[in-house]
């Protein structure tokens, strides 16, 4: 970083102040006073990695409160580990700032930093930060561990697996929609808790490990339901059944869709839920619910992997559903 933007301390200065606390816990961070750090995983595992980039304006508004910037951004990289059975071990951070972020911003960005490694037992490994005259740019890479080959693949479901979800579906898109103030209004009906899902995720990092050996497939459910377990089809040369009925929603979700029940659609393809779906075969069913219970997090069967390809949304009839409003076909 070279020209210094008023209201911001220098990268070294600013490294100290605000991001040297937050590699305290891990010794081979060597607090962020050399080039590099030094990590290696556990005994029988091995690094499970992912990046994450978001860009002001496009992937958030830049008028949220920063601590809820940084909680979205380790956030959905916790949930791509946790739906990969890894747990969370570091993460590197790739700053391009412009002039107008300033050192409030910044420790306002740290501390939600700070309370979510808390929360979710990571430690800030190192980075690198620059000046830059377009919109603010921010890149969160985690690396954590699973055992050696056995972290959980896109491409691992087969015939006879019960599908799975874990929490509730459609929160975070109906979350973006009452934050941009199009849901429907109604007498008793408060979207707040949507919107506060929109914002703050809940990776299920508790979950995740405890799947692997009962479930077959597993991803992070980030684009939207039906959309992300095409791909689980698609790379595991399957079809998939999904109940409508089945998906689980919030009560805030629900009291959405009782007003217009066109929302499903959203719900079912909407994105932003970043829970885990994952299938597993019958006989693990109660390996699934046990870890269920172990990690406080619900789980839900909603549908099953058939032989064949593609997948279909059923009614409670079990009739094929066409999802239109967003282009969504079943068979598509
Ligand atoms: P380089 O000259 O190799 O780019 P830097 O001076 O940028 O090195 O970085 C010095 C140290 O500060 C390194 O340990 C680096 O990982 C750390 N660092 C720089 N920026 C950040 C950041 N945004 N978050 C965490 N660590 C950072
Ligand atoms: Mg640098």
């Amino acid at each position: 970083m070279t020209d210094k933007p008023a209201g911001r301390s220098g990268e070294f200065a600013l490294i100290e102040r605000f991001f040297a606390p937050l590699a305290v816990a891990l010794p081979g961070a060597f607090g962020l006073k050399d080039d590099a750090a030094a990590l290696g995983p556990s005994e029988g595992m091995e690094f499970v990695l992912t990046t994450d980039t978001i860009v002001e304006g496009v992937h958030y508004r830049g008028s949220e409160s920063p601590g809820s910037v940084a909680a979205k951004l380790l956030r959905v990289s916790l949930s791509d580990l946790a739906a990969k059975g890894a747990r969370p071990l570091a993460y590197m951070l790739n700053l391009a700032l412009p002039k107008t972020v300033d050192d409030a911003w910044l420790e306002a960005f740290a501390a939600g930093l700070a309370a979510d490694q808390r929360t979710y037992e990571i430690a800030l490994a190192g980075g690198d930060t620059v000046s830059t005259s377009g919109p603010t740019v921010l890149t969160l890479t985690a690396i954590g561990e699973a055992p050696v080959g056995r972290m959980l693949r896109r491409n691992a479901a087969r015939p006879g697996d019960i599908l799975f979800v874990s929490g509730t579906v459609g929160d975070g898109a109906l979350g973006l929609l009452a934050a941009d103030g199009r849901l429907p209004a109604a007498p008793g009906f408060d979207s707040s808790a949507l919107v506060r899902r929109y914002e703050w995720p809940e990776p299920r990092v508790g979950l995740g490990p405890l799947l692997i050996g009962g479930a077959h497939a597993a991803m992070d459910v980030s684009d939207g339901l039906i959309g992300d377990l095409e791909h689980i089809a698609a790379a595991s040369g399957v079809a998939a059944d999904v109940h409508c009925a089945a998906a689980p929603l919030s009560d805030a979700a629900a009291a959405a869709v009782a007003l217009d029940p066109t929302l499903m659609t959203v719900v079912l393809t909407g994105g932003d839920d970043y829970e885990i779906l994952f299938t597993a075969p019958p006989e693990a069913r109660s390996a699934v619910m046990r870890a269920s219970d172990e990690s406080g997090v619900k789980v839900s069967e909603i549908g099953e992997i058939r032989e064949g390809e593609g997948v279909r949304v059923l009614d409670a009839d079990g009739r094929p559903l066409d999802l239109p409003q967003t282009g969504y076909r079943h068979g598509r």
